[in-house]
C-alpha cells in the first residue's frame, strides 16, 4: 500500500528534538505568549525575509485577522471587494465573509491554476480593494503581474500561502510578496504542527501590532482592551514544535521537488496532463496535481492497485451547499478542475521505489 502522505513517518524522523522541545515547555511553567512564540516568530519572519511573523491559532484566522486589522485600521471598510481564486479551498473565501466582506471569484490561469491577473483585472470595480492570491498547491502565483495591478488601482495584496511556506521567486520567498501573508500550519501543510496553528506574516509593523492585538482579546495590557478582539493565538507548544521542524523545511522542500521533477520525467500517458512549473523553487509542492478527463476512473484503479490518492478538490467553493448564494454563479474553468484534478502521493517520507510504482501503474493505465 502507497499511503498518500505518511504523516507519522515524517514525524517520527524529530520525534527526540520535538520531545525535547516540548519538555522545555512543560519545564518552563509558561503555555501561552511566551519566549517558545517569540523565538518562532522571529525565526519565521526571518526565514520568509519579512520582518514580522504574528502567531495565530489556524491559516484561517491568519487571513481573517489580516483583513479585520486592516478594517481597523481604516485601510477596508465592510462591503468592499477581495478579489480570490474561484479554485482555492474554502477557508479564503470564507475569511473574506466572516469580515463582512464581498468576495469576488475569479477564474483561474489555464496552465497553472493560479490566479489569472488578466482576469482579476477584468474583474475590479470602484469597490476592489484588496486582491487575494492563493499560492495553490504550493506554486507561487504571479506576484509580479499581481503587484503591477494592485498599484495600479491601489489594492492591498494578501498571500493566502497556507500551502506555500519556503516557495521562492527570485530569491524572495512566500510571506514577502504581498502587504502581507497567512500561513496555516495545519499539521500536513509543508511546515505543520501537532495541532492547530498559523502565522501572519508582513513587513508593516502597524498591521503586525494590530493583529496581535486583535488575537488577544484587543488586549496588549492585561484587562485593558482597546478593540474587540478574538482568542487565536499559537500557543507555546506548537511554537517549539515548529522551531524543529522550520530546521528540516528547506530539506523536506528539496525532497519534494526532487520526487516532482521524476513524475514530471517518468510519467507519460496521452490522457494525463501534468502540472506545468518552474524548476527555480518557485513551487514548493505540497501536492503533486495531475488531470484527466477520466479522472474517477484512474482514482479508481489507483485503488484498486494500492496507491492511495487524493482529490483537491471535488467541490468547487461556489458549488457547496455553504455558499449557496453563489450557486447560480458559472464558473466553468473552475468547475471543470474539481472534476479532473487528481493529486498522487507525495511527501518528504516517500521511497524512490514508491514513486517509481506509482509511475509504472500511470503508465500502465488503459
Ligand atoms: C489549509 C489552508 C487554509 C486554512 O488553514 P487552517 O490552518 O486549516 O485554518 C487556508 N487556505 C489554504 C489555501 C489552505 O490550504
Amino acid at each position: 500500500m502507497i499511503p498518500f502522505f505518511n504523516l507519522q513517518a515524517i514525524n517520527q524522523q524529530y520525534r527526540q528534538e520535538m520531545l525535547a522541545a516540548m519538555a522545555r515547555v512543560v519545564d518552563s511553567g509558561w503555555y501561552i505568549r511566551g519566549a517558545e512564540l517569540a523565538a518562532f516568530e522571529s525565526e519565521f519572519a526571518n526565514y520568509c525575509g519579512s520582518r514580522f511573523a504574528v502567531g495565530v491559532g489556524s491559516g484561517l484566522d491568519a487571513l481573517s485577522l489580516t483583513l479585520r486589522a486592516w478594517i481597523e485600521l481604516g485601510k477596508l471598510k465592510v462591503g468592499d471587494e477581495v478579489l480570490v481564486p474561484a479554485n482555492t479551498y474554502i477557508a479564503t473565501i470564507l475569511a473574506v465573509l466572516n469580515n463582512g466582506l464581498c468576495p469576488v471569484l475569479v477564474e483561474p490561469d489555464e496552465k497553472s491554476f493560479n490566479l489569472c491577473p488578466l482576469n482579476a483585472a477584468k474583474a475590479i470595480t470602484d469597490r476592489s480593494r484588496v486582491i487575494l492570491p492563493v499560492h495553490l498547491y504550493g506554486q507561487l502565483a504571479d506576484m509580479s503581474t499581481i503587484n503591477t495591478l494592485a498599484e495600479q488601482y491601489s489594492l492591498l495584496v494578501l498571500e493566502d500561502a497556507a500551502q506555500a511556506h519556503g516557495a521562492a521567486v527570485a530569491g524572495r520567498r512566500a510571506g514577502s510578496l504581498g502587504h502581507a501573508a497567512a500561513f496555516s500550519f495545519y499539521p500536513s501543510k509543508n511546515l505543520g504542527a501537532l495541532g492547530d496553528g498559523g502565522a501572519v506574516v508582513t513587513a508593516d509593523q502597524e498591521l503586525a501590532d494590530m493583529v496581535r492585538l486583535l488575537g488577544n482579546y484587543g488586549s496588549d495590557k492585561k484587562y485593558q482592551n482597546t478593540v474587540k478582539g478574538v482568542n487565536s493565538r499559537l500557543d507555546e507548544l506548537q511554537a517549539a514544535i515548529l522551531r524543529v521542524k522550520l530546521r528540516f523545511l528547506d530539506g523536506e522542500t528539496q525532497r519534494r521537488q526532487a520526487l516532482a521533477k521524476q513524475y514530471h520525467d517518468l510519467i507519460k500517458h496521452p490522457d494525463i496532463i501534468l502540472p506545468s512549473f518552474r524548476d527555480d523553487g518557485s513551487h514548493v509542492f505540497h501536492l503533486y496535481v495531475i488531470h484527466t478527463s477520466r479522472r474517477d476512473e484512474l482514482q479508481a484503479y489507483f485503488a484498486e492497485h494500492g496507491v492511495e490518492t487524493l482529490i483537491h478538490y471535488p467541490i468547487a467553493p461556489h458549488k457547496q451547499e455553504a455558499l449557496s448564494e453563489w450557486r447560480e454563479v458559472s464558473l466553468p474553468l473552475t468547475e471543470c478542475l474539481s472534476h479532473t484534478a487528481l493529486s498522487l502521493p507525495l511527501g518528504p517520507a516517500m521511497s524512490d521505489a514508491q514513486l517509481i510504482e506509482v509511475v509504472r501503474l500511470c503508465n500502465d493505465w488503459r
